[in-house]
């Protein structure tokens, strides 16, 4: 059995995500030790746990040390069923992060599956829905399967209560993916989300957008949105010919809105003085794809610590080996 250490590199939740999602696509089991530890509070939060339900669900898994709090766990996979699922993580945990742990064994195969998720569809420190919609899934899609995403309700935290559906039709085997430059601009958009809370929030995060990137009241948006309780976020799109990032500023009682949008701002700013085509969050998640599909390469700017700990996660599954060059035009990550 296959033994991994949770506080390895990252110490977070996406090693167990990794180990949950290529046990799947392999049919291999571990054993995790250490779950979380580089976190303030280790072990499993509900949307670990309800990521580890998801894969124990869809793989007909038997699972031992699945309980809140549980440092260690052991998943033995069975058979993967494509199908109808619904997962709900019961909190404002991040429901996307849910989805990245069944994504990869449902892309691959013969049958359709569709997914209803339920928790947090807008947190701090996880891939928000319109990343997934826009920046992750368009390039997910290249590789062959077909998804399809629907928001329903956001969910922010701490009332969570978001909710969106997933359609997956899956491929037998992933096309690799080449990412070496942005090529054109397509496009630019921000858009400023509120849910119960006064639309000037909105309007003084989209002020600093207008005055500190120029950008043009035409790509400016406030959007008003359904949700359980207040929430905010600020999202910062650049479309370009062979990639489309996204950035988001999460709203937070006591952080002013020019604070929010300051930081994304930033972001922005050292993205677009990088000169590579994937930013930071694309890159670790782009690893599992390129090694399901047994090749490819991208260039990002620095190799983030997530990066670093799931390529080696990675390697822990799959034969495979991921290849990292320093070059005047960035990071290049490849493999095959
Ligand atoms: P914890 O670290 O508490 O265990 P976690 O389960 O959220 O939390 P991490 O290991 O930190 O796990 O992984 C977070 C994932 O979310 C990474 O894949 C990271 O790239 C992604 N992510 C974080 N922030 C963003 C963002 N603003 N946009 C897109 N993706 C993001």
């Amino acid at each position: 059995m296959i033994t991994i250490d949770g506080s390895f590199g990252e110490g977070g939740g996406q090693i167990l995500r990794t180990s949950l999602a290529l046990s799947l696509v392999t049919g291999q089991a571990f054993r995790i030790l250490n779950i979380r530890a580089g976190r303030s509070k280790p072990g499993l939060l509900r949307q670990h746990l309800t990521a580890v339900e998801a894969a124990a669900k869809v793989g007909d898994a038997a699972v031992d040390g699945a309980t809140l709090g549980s440092k260690e766990l052991v998943f033995k996979p069975g058979k993967v069923t494509p199908g109808d699922y619904r997962f709900a993580v019961g909190t404002a945990g991040s429901a996307t992060l849910v989805l990245q742990t069944v994504l990869p064994a449902l892309i691959i195969g013969k049958e359709a599956s569709r997914l209803t998720l339920e928790g947090g569809t807008h947190n701090p420190h996880a891939p928000p829905f319109d990343f997934l919609e826009r920046a992750f899934l368009p390039l997910l899609c290249k590789t062959g399967p077909q998804i399809n995403v629907k928001i329903e309700r956001h969910g922010f935290f701490p009332a969570g209560g978001g909710r969106f559906t997933v359609e997956i039709k899956p491929i037998e085997k992933l096309t690799p993916l080449r990412i070496d430059a942005r090529g054109e601009n397509k496009g630019r958009s921000a858009r400023a989300f509120i849910a119960n809370l006064s639309s000037g929030v909105a309007n003084r995060e989209l002020k600093v957008v207008s005055e500190k990137l120029g950008w043009p009241r035409e790509c400016l948006h406030v959007e008003e949105v359904e949700s359980n309780g207040p929430g905010n976020a600020i999202i910062l799109e650049l479309a370009l010919e062979h990639v489309t990032e996204v950035f988001t500023g999460f709203g937070e009682r006591g952080v002013l809105a020019e604070t929010v949008a300051e930081n994304v701002v930033q972001e922005v700013r050292e993205y677009l003085a990088s000169g590579v085509p994937v930013g930071e969050h694309l890159s670790d998640q782009l690893l599992i794809p390129m090694a399901l599909a047994g090749s490819g390469s991208f260039v990002t700017a620095k190799l983030s610590r997530h990066t670093r700990t799931n390529m080696v996660v990675i390697s822990k599954f799959m034969p495979i080996a991921f290849r990292t060059e320093q070059t005047e035009k960035g990071s290049i990550v490849s493999l095959g």
